[in-house]
């Protein structure tokens, strides 16, 4: 889509998420804006002013420019295409911890070193297409992997030449965290960060939860199939139907499980995360979507802090036993 084209369908889709995303309503203050190639918006119940709402705009676009891979101008694609060990920035450094500790996690399925495979699908591009079997198998065994990727201790980043990160799976959600710590120096008390799906839940509603929408999958946007109880936590969806296209019948997600260089196989539509953290928030849900229903509720339910919804490829809403009383189905 071209970029005028978003942004016009930003707009539609901004009215949408007002009308049944979070059921703020009612925010003393708000701001939509464009970024990450998705609607993002900030409003606040308690606290907060213009020129915050402002700041948040200024955060996003900076994050954008250091996470944007596509961006020729941007941190990413240099780091990307560097030959030699190089000087990253902390957030670069932050988010590729973070990323060690989930591929660790999920047995190498979260991997962010899957850039040359995304791009052989060329996701979001007019012409996507589906990779053959020998250039998967090539990529996979030179090009990708989470051993390529060393940090040492002052950031210095060390890699062959032409591993390229994705940070996709992590980047929203970092800069969600990074958003609310700046309404907290500002002195913001309520507040609701939506990030394209990865929301940032601020104190309370006049001593009751926000509720929280989760995205009906395959249908309009801003159409929920469920509804979430939350204070002051994150709450991250990942879900096939964020981006995909359609060939002989078949759906090719985004996520792709890295032992084939296929969307992954999973049973599952979306998965949502609740916990403190956006950005462990986001990659969490990422490795729910690779391990599919079963193991993901086993890990969730035995990872302390952490808590799930699910939605099936039947359309069917499982949450872990920590939501009992918080979740109602909305479909
Ligand atoms: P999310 O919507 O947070 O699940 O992130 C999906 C995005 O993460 C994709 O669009 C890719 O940029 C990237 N990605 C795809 N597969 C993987 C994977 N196995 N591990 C980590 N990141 C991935
Ligand atoms: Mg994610």
């Amino acid at each position: 889509m071209k970029r005028s084209h978003r942004i016009f369908a930003a707009l539609i889709l901004a009215v949408l998420i007002f009308l049944t995303g979070c059921t703020g309503g009612g925010a003393r203050e708000e701001r939509t804006f464009f970024g990450f190639d998705t609607v993002c918006s900030v409003s606040f119940y308690k606290g907060g002013n213009q020129s915050v709402l402002t700041r948040c705009e200024e955060l996003l676009q900076e994050h954008e420019w250091i996470f944007d891979r596509f961006d020729e101008d941007g941190l990413i694609f240099a780091i990307n295409n560097f030959a030699e060990p190089v000087m990253i920035d902390y957030a670069v450094a932050d988010c590729i911890r973070i990323a060690k500790e989930y591929n660790e996690l999920s047995g190498g399925l979260f991997d962010i070193t899957l850039a040359p495979i995304m791009d052989m699908y060329g996701f979001g591009s007019d012409e996507p297409s589906v990779p053959d079997e020998e250039m998967l198998k090539v990529l996979l065994s030179t090009m990708t992997g989470m051993d390529k990727l060393q940090v040492d201790e002052s950031d210095m980043l060390i890699k062959p030449f032409g591993v390229q990160m994705d940070l996709g799976a992590i980047a929203k959600g970092y800069t969600a965290d990074r958003m609310r710590e700046l309404l907290e120096d500002s002195k913001v008390r309520s507040a609701i960060i939506n990030l394209g799906g990865n929301v940032v839940v601020m104190g309370d509603k006049d001593g009751e939860p926000f509720s929280v929408g989760i995205q009906y999958p395959f249908e309009a946007d801003g159409t929920s199939i469920a509804a979430v109880l939350v204070s002051d936590a994150s709450v991250v969806t990942s879900g096939i139907y964020q981006r995909y296209f359609e060939k002989d019948g078949k759906i090719y997600h985004h996520i792709i499980d890295p032992t084939t260089g296929r969307p992954a196989d999973t049973d599952l539509y979306s998965a949502t995360i609740i916990t403190d953290s956006a950005a462990k928030a986001d990659a969490m849900s990422t490795v729910c979507m690779l391990l599919g229903a079963e193991k993901a509720m086993e890990l969730i339910e035995n990872t302390a802090g952490f808590e799930a919804v699910f939605v099936t490829n039947e359309n069917e809403v499982i949450y872990t036993s920590g939501l009992e009383g918080k979740v109602t189905v909305t479909k």
